[in-house]
């Protein structure tokens, strides 16, 4: 368990004193690590005022282009989200939620990525977490200030941090590193290109599918050696395939790949 494993993750925020309110909320539980993806807004002064002790937590942050420049050395990441979204994702409120992070927090890096004041995280964004994260609220109006959000998340982890035991270590004896978020964006983008040159993923049709691919890939939470296994029998696959990208004819219609 090590709270300096946990990054905060805010994308796009458009009010500086959100950012500084989110700096306040993080150090006051013992967290100090935030990452800013493109923000409207900063350096500026309501941070500054709104973060109150905790100018140092802003000092540090670090400010980054994208999101993926952001978490590309997370093997765990969580999405916040005020509402349910088209495709279901494991879902967990903010102690469930925790117990998780502070379990990988002791190997490995996790992000908990903070949605814009006005129209959350996109599903693009939310489709990168292993797990989606909800506060409960009253059923009327279940969208809480940015900063208040990021404050009951980082209670809880304080919470189980303080009472020092976690309900049960799944990833402690893990023999292989957790793939990291860069290392499963390649994987996607060869998934993908494979799936389009074998004729299963119709790029006019796409549908769903990489989203479910994603979010199966996404429970299990492969490990690197499980990540080689899979790009191996994607290139091993890949040599199957004539140089145009199409099926070759008379190979069992595909059978063998
Ligand atoms: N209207 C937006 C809410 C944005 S609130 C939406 O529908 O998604 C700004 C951010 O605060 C959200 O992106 C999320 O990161 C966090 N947040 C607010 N309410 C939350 C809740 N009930 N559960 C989890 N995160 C929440």
């Amino acid at each position: 368990m090590n709270l300096d494993n946990i990054r905060i993750v805010l994308v796009n925020t458009s009010h500086p004193g959100n950012i500084g309110g989110v700096a306040r909320a993080m150090k006051n539980m013992g967290l100090s690590r935030l990452y800013l993806v493109e923000p409207r807004q900063y350096p500026d002064e309501q941070a500054t005022w709104r973060a109150a002790t905790a100018g140092d937590v802003l000092e540090r942050a670090v400010v980054t282009a994208t999101l993926d420049e952001a978490i590309a050395d997370c093997q765990f990441v969580v999405g916040t989200s005020a509402r349910s979204r088209n495709i279901p994702w494991p879902l967990l409120d903010p102690r469930a939620c925790a117990a998780r992070m502070l379990d990988a927090s002791a190997s490995e890096q996790v992000a908990v990525l903070f949605g814009r004041e006005d129209r959350g995280l996109t599903n693009d964004e939310l489709r990168r977490c292993n797990l989606h994260l909800n506060i409960p609220t009253s059923a009327d109006y279940s969208s809480l200030n940015l900063a208040m959000a990021v404050q009951v998340v980082c209670y809880e982890l304080r919470m189980l941090l303080d009472a020092d035991r976690l309900p049960s270590s799944q990833d402690a004896e893990w023999d292989t590193p957790f793939a990291t978020r860069e290392n499963m964006e390649r994987f996607y983008a060869h998934l993908e290109e494979t799936l389009m040159a074998l004729g299963f993923l119709d790029p006019a049709a796409p549908r769903q599918l990489m989203t479910r691919l994603r979010r199966l890939y996404s429970r299990v939470r492969l490990d690197e050696m499980e990540l080689n296994i899979l790009r191996g029998i994607l290139t091993e696959t890949q040599k199957f395939l004539p140089r145009d990208g199409r099926p070759a004819a008379g190979r069992g219609d595909g059978e063998v790949v």
